[in-house]
């Protein structure tokens, strides 16, 4: 069981949590017009009549965004609807223009599907998904220049967004950390969202609700808006999860709200209550036809999809004998898998897995780089671990290599050739080695003899430390065993 049972006072409860998440659509126009996507151009600029609501513009559905939202859903496993129709979901503000949204409400363009999702204790779960419906953002009020105006940026309106709605089959704060991280690299994976949270083109809503332990129907929820990273969802969930099971043991009751989490006190406060609720007036819009997808379209987008990384990580598993764990860590990221798959490319893939994991993880971790910034290519790590396995240079000289490679940006042949790196495989060599050793330490060797076996990782780091490092280890361990007993 990987679902938290918070106690009350006198019962054991459950967290109940479902997600709606928005994903920006990577695609360079908006959904209904031609005005570029381009995030971080100057206020105000990339806003056609259609955005800015001018009265009798039309809107042009952009097939691209719907190419990707079908991408999307055959990634989340899902039904794709050949029938979908948009809807106009009307409220004012000033950053919608049109005074609605054009979204998708009865008739969505995905509808069920699931995500598969492993959590610490080594359990998989599959999280259901309710439905994706494509809509337009809106844009942006910026309250901060002014202390007694808004101002309105226009550019996110019109953008095309990916409403993807969960089951509420989260039972804990791990499970929605462990979707939201799997649905991220899909959809990177895919090329159909960003999946940046911080810069807003991957935002959640969180859904939660507690109930006692045994019970079957589900209690009132709450709802947190726009939750901006994965570490605040977990939080939000936990927080709002004991703060309901505190009201329902002080006698209270839960009233359906719309809540908003606080990072920086970890908390959640209401924003608006039921009564106060949106009725958006839903209908369907006037100006677009319903959205009818051939079998071809359909198939073709089946026939470009990437291997996700569910496969990827299985096949890591089977065919090139990875731990699941390491499989998993390696195709959480799809530029990642494909600079670990260059790199074993014909050497061995589980001692490349443990040198990528390990040296290189923590060389990029240490000079804070992205992996394009790499000064250790892929097929430099493959050749440093092919040098090992030809018994070339030891596991220690692979060390002073990696860190050479790492300065120097040079194949590790070249670094071991020029530097006379490799190691002493020549027993007669060894040998003299060890005789040197010894006759110089004949306390320890008699005391060795007289039963202090220990010492033989003394006698193997003196042998090592003689010959700078490049005997080979095996051979020295054999030999010395040999001489000392
Ligand atoms: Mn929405």
């Amino acid at each position: 069981m990987s679902g938290m049972v918070l106690k009350g006072k006198d019962a054991d409860w459950e967290i109940i949590c479902g997600l709606e998440i928005h994903c920006q659509i990577i695609s360079k126009s908006k959904m209904f017009s031609g005005a570029s996507t381009h995030y971080g151009s100057e206020v105000n600029q990339n806003v056609s009549f259609v955005d800015a609501g001018m009265p009798g513009q039309l809107p042009t559905l952009n097939e691209q965004c719907v190419r990707q939202a079908i991408k999307t859903g055959l990634g989340l496993n899902a039904q794709i609807n050949k029938y979908s129709e948009f809807a106009r979901k009307n409220y004012f503000y000033a950053d919608l223009p049109q005074g609605y949204q054009i979204s998708q409400f009865k008739y969505p363009i995905v509808g069920e599907g699931y995500v598969k999702i492993e959590l610490e204790n080594g359990e998989n779960k599959n999280i259901g998904i309710e439905r994706l419906h494509i809509e337009q953002d809106a844009g942006k009020s910026i309250h901060d220049i002014s202390p007694s105006k808004t101002f309105i940026d226009l550019n996110r309106a019109g953008v095309g967004l990916m409403e993807i709605v969960t089951k509420p089959d989260f039972r804990s704060p791990e499970e929605a950390g462990a979707f939201l991280r799997k649905l991220r690299s899909i959809v990177r994976y895919l090329g159909t969202c960003d999946g940046n949270m911080d810069e807003g083109s991957m935002r959640c809503d969180v859904n939660v609700s507690v109930r006692k332990v045994g019970e079957q129907d589900f209690r009132t929820r709450n709802e947190m808006k726009n939750v901006n990273s994965v570490k605040f969802v977990m939080q939000a969930i936990e927080f709002e999860a004991r703060r309901q099971i505190e009201v329902y043991d002080a006698g209270g009751k839960i009233e359906q709200e719309t809540r908003q989490f606080d990072p920086s006190t970890g908390q959640t406060k209401v924003m608006r209550k039921k009564e106060f609720a949106h009725d958006y007036r839903y209908f369907p819009e006037p100006d677009l036809l319903p959205l009818v997808l051939s079998d071809e379209l359909i198939e073709q987008i089946k026939s470009e999809m990437v291997e996700l990384p569910d496969a990827k990580k299985e096949r890591f598993v089977t065919e090139l004998g990875l731990t699941a764990y390491d499989a998993g860590v390696i195709c959480e990221n799809k530029e990642m898998a494909d600079f670990f798959e260059e790199a074993a490319r014909g050497h061995d893939a589980k001692k490349t897995a443990n040198w990528l994991m390990g040296d290189f993880f923590a060389l990029l971790n240490e000079r804070k780089l992205e992996l394009s910034e790499s000064p250790i290519s892929a097929k430099n790590l493959g050749a440093l671990v092919e040098l090992i396995s030809q018994n070339v240079i030891n596991g220690k000289t692979a060390k002073e290599v990696f860190a050479i490679m790492a300065d120097t940006k040079e194949s590790p042949e070249k670094i071991v050739e020029e530097r006379g790196l490799r190691q002493v495989t020549d027993s007669s060599a060894i040998e003299k080695v060890i005789d040197e050793v010894i006759a110089a330490n004949p306390d320890n060797a008699a005391a060795y003899k007289a039963g202090k076996v220990n010492l033989m990782g003394w006698f193997v780091g003196q042998v090592m430390k003689a010959s700078a490092g490049k005997a080979n280890p095996a051979m020295v361990n054999e030999i010395l065993r040999r001489k000392l007993n």
